[in-house]
């Protein structure tokens, strides 16, 4: 037997249309390319995201068309969210630290027809555009005022908006229909396309919602350092609205003093990023002897927070919550909402619970497996890659069959290539990654990659691609090499040999040179004991 309930579709339009009518006075502000602060509440945004979806129409954008983005957190991305997916178009956010052979990848692959860009972003275009589609269209995200002089025949973002109806009577179709696309380099090879549907955007936002209640409330300022490029912003410019919080964009500057400065005047209480990111704002902390005011909580995530940030930030009142998830989760997998009794433990133990990347969030099933596919029980001890499921998470990756059968088990669930344990109270610890990748400032790179370009060096034999822990970016890139003959290239011919498949923060910072790499029984190069044999490793820019 059926319910008797009536089915409506989940739509990501009716998330603004809530905000505008239930929260009025919350409001996005925006830290703009054009140098100010700007202010709009939710129903002025709503009005400006039915302009753009009137301005999108006489584009001829419709149903399924993928349309590109690169650019800051800013309101006006956050109405190209909502304007493109409105009317049943894709977003396609694109990561502007990819590799300019990365990114003309993922917009072929994508096949999009128009591309939002902020000024910032215009030379990087220029320089690729002859190998993006020809008939695609440019929209800079500016006024006419601050149009930059430009070869893309770009139109103007504001242009595009102006005078259009400020009221869209929003389509209804399928809860399934593709809403949003981002590519995640976290892989080795091409970059892999997520494509998000309305139902596992608006769900996921539930689902955060939901562990966040605590925080989250009408009034309540959060701050996304993390990207609308890439990874949704963790759902924020969804999860914001339903909430009423207003959401402070920070725009181009992600400095320290930049962080802090925003943070301090608009009395952030909420701010969620990356380590990197947060090792700027403490080092501005303490040049200034005091947190920014209002400063009560973070979400820190993308690769592991240290445990001294943990303490360091706990010590000045600031509540830690350490996150963990992926591109193609949508990406939440766990949260670091803590159960009541943590609050009563001694210090040094809170900060043990901390560090764990937290429980998962409703709608994500987690199961640790050996590497014979053998279920492992969740004791905190037994270690195995982490496998999920849920409503949502990828079921395959966007035109990538080849992707999709590697990385779908048989049972249907999908493998995260990260190595954890689970304890009983449910709490997840990443170990180590399976995948052959270093993780440099909250962005990919790939070792594999890089040690394939490193070996089409004629001088270079064999070459093995390691992270090696950084305070600033997390992980570094080094190559250790096998010499073919006499010759030892220097690090720099070797950078100038790859630089054409690498953006510069991709490239290794130091080479080593060995007689041999240690490998495994199955003839791999076996990382683990690499990293074991360069325990006591330093790198170049952090030796005294
Ligand atoms: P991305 O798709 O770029 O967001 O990267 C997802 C990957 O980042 C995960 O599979 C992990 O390898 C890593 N990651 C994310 N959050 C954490 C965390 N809290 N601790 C350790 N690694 C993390």
């Amino acid at each position: 037997m059926q319910g008797m309930m009536m089915h409506r579709p989940l739509l990501i339009s009716e998330i603004l249309t809530y905000a505008a009518q239930a929260h009025p006075t919350g409001e996005i502000v925006s830290a703009r390319t054009e140098g100010d602060i700007h202010r709009q509440t939710y129903p002025e945004t709503a009005a400006r995201v039915a302009q753009l979806a009137h301005g999108l129409g006489k584009l001829g954008i419709k149903i399924g068309d993928r349309i590109a983005t690169m650019a800051w957190n800013t309101h006006r991305h956050f109405e190209i969210y909502y304007g493109v997916s409105g009317i049943g178009a894709i977003t396609h956010t694109i990561n502007p630290r990819l590799s300019p052979e990365q990114l003309i990848y993922i917009v072929n692959h994508a096949a999009d027809t128009v591309l939002f860009l902020d000024t910032t972003f215009v030379p990087l275009l220029e320089a690729v555009r002859a190998h993006l589609p020809a008939d695609m269209r440019y929209i800079i995200m500016t006024d006419r005022a601050h149009m930059p002089e430009n070869t893309l025949d770009a139109l103007c973002y504001e242009e595009l908006l102006a005078g259009e109806d400020t009221h869209f009577e929003w389509p209804e179709f399928d809860e399934n229909t593709a809403a949003a696309l981002c590519y995640t380099s976290g892989t080795t090879g091409d970059p892999k396309g997520s494509l998000y549907s309305h139902r596992s955007t608006v769900l996921h936002a539930l689902m955060v919602v939901l562990v966040q209640a605590d925080v989250f409330s009408q009034g309540v300022k959060v701050l996304p350092v993390v990207p609308m490029f890439h990874v949704n912003a963790w759902g924020l410019p969804y999860i914001a609205p339903l909430t009423g919080m207003t959401m402070v964009m920070p725009g181009p500057a992600l400095d320290g003093p930049s962080l802090f400065k925003l943070m301090d005047e608009e009395k952030v209480f909420s701010a969620w990023g990356v380590p990197t990111i947060w090792m700027g704002l403490l080092a501005e902390i303490d040049a200034q002897g005091r947190p920014p005011e209002g400063f009560g909580d973070i979400v820190v995530g993308g690769s592991a927070a240290p445990r001294v940030m943990i303490e360091t930030l706990e010590n000045m009142g600031v509540n830690v919550g350490h996150a963990w998830g992926m591109t193609e989760m949508s990406p939440i997998g766990t949260h670091g909402n803590m159960p009541p009794f943590v609050a009563d433990l001694p210090f040094k133990d809170r900060i043990d619970i901390k560090s764990k990347q937290g429980r998962r969030v409703f709608g994500v099933d987690l199961k640790i497996v050996d590497e014979d596919g053998v279920r492992q029980p969740h004791d905190g001890k037994s270690i195995g890659e982490i496998y999920v499921r849920g409503n949502a998470i990828i079921s395959g990756y966007y035109k990538n069959d080849a992707a999709t059968k590697t990385a779908i088990d048989a049972e249907g669930w999908f493998g995260t290539g990260d190595i954890a344990s689970i304890d009983e109270q449910g709490f997840l610890s990443i170990q180590d990654r399976s995948k052959d990748l270093v993780k440099s400032g909250g962005e990919w790179i790939s070792s594999i990659d890089l040690e394939n370009a490193a070996m089409s060096h004629g001088d270079i034999a064999m070459a093995a691609v390691i992270g090696i822990a950084h305070p600033k970016w997390d992980e570094r890139p080094i190559l250790v090499a096998v010499p073919a003959g006499d010759a030892r290239p220097s690090l720099a011919e070797i950078h100038a040999h790859i630089a054409e498949h690498f953006a510069k923060w991709q490239m290794p910072d130091d080479v080593i040179w060995v007689d041999a790499l240690p490998m495994t029984a199955t003839g791999k190069v076996s990382k683990m004991n690499l990293r074991k044999q360069m325990a006591d490793y330093v790198l170049p820019d952090l030796r005294t």
